[in-house]
């Protein structure tokens, strides 16, 4: 059997990836069952994989300010959806054969596992995929922390952190097409350019954990493969 880098990784989506950039749609099934396609490659190889599911494509706390909602009610509003996503996420992993756990920082027992961490390192230990739903459970975070959190917590070796973009470039590649893609970059060179890989909390926490980041394209089919298994063209390390 192939030989893979990582023995565990947390791999973070964005809620907006799971709409397969429909903003009429909150969830595209067919990406869904893409992406589940891409991770049972990496399960397969015998790769323990966490997993945290922004929650973008229904809700963002932030977002509903200005219509008078307050800010930590919009944020619980934006926790929940992630849990949305994450049920989502499971039954199309499940859909392909895979064992998972979900665990939800934010306690509904009826649908999901409380968030214990040593459950969790357990379940990873058992191969079974751990989803990390409802954030951190505060208000004022992101997901992006969450993924940086979930990620130290659980003692993944990297966050893969999946976009639409196959890594971080000199410009906007979507606007300016003279952009380059960094293939790697230090903490200090990406705070330095001021590129936003992350917000500034889960940047820092990966810089001060030792924590390396992959920003790299999750739609392009074989990428996240290829990057576990420990080909370095694929995306940005910042490490
Ligand atoms: N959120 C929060 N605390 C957390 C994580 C998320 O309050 O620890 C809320 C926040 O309102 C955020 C929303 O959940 O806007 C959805 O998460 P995020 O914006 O990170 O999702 P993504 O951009 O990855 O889809």
């Amino acid at each position: 059997m192939p030989q893979p880098k990582y023995k565990r990784i947390l791999l973070k989506l964005s809620g907006e990836a799971l709409n397969g950039g429909d903003k009429n749609q909150v969830i595209d099934f067919n990406v869904l069952d893409e992406y589940a396609r891409e991770i049972r490659r990496v399960y397969d190889v015998g790769v323990e994989i966490a997993i945290v599911i922004g929650g973008g494509n229904i809700f963002r706390g932030a977002s509903v300010e200005k219509s008078g909602i307050d800010r930590v009610q919009g944020d619980h509003m934006g926790m929940l959806a992630t849990v949305i996503n994450g049920m989502a996420v499971q039954s199309a992993l499940e859909k392909h054969g895979m064992y998972t756990r979900l665990m939800s920082a934010i306690k509904m027992e009826q649908v999901c596992e409380p968030l214990i961490r040593r459950r969790a390192i357990r379940h990873l230990e058992k191969k079974r995929i751990v989803i990390f739903g409802a954030g951190t459970g505060n208000p004022y975070f992101t997901t992006d922390t969450t993924a940086s959190l979930r990620a130290i917590e659980s003692e993944a070796e990297v966050v893969l952190k999946g976009t639409r973009v196959d890594g971080v470039y000199t410009a906007d590649p979507e606007k300016d097409a003279s952009a380059v893609k960094y293939a790697h970059l230090s903490f200090d060179e990406a705070l330095a350019k001021n590129l936003k890989i992350m917000d500034l909390t889960a940047f820092a926490l990966c810089k001060e954990n030792n924590l390396p980041i992959i920003v790299f394209d999750m739609n392009k089919p074989g990428n996240l493969y290829n990057l576990v298994m420990g080909d370095d063209s694929v995306g940005t390390l910042v490490s």
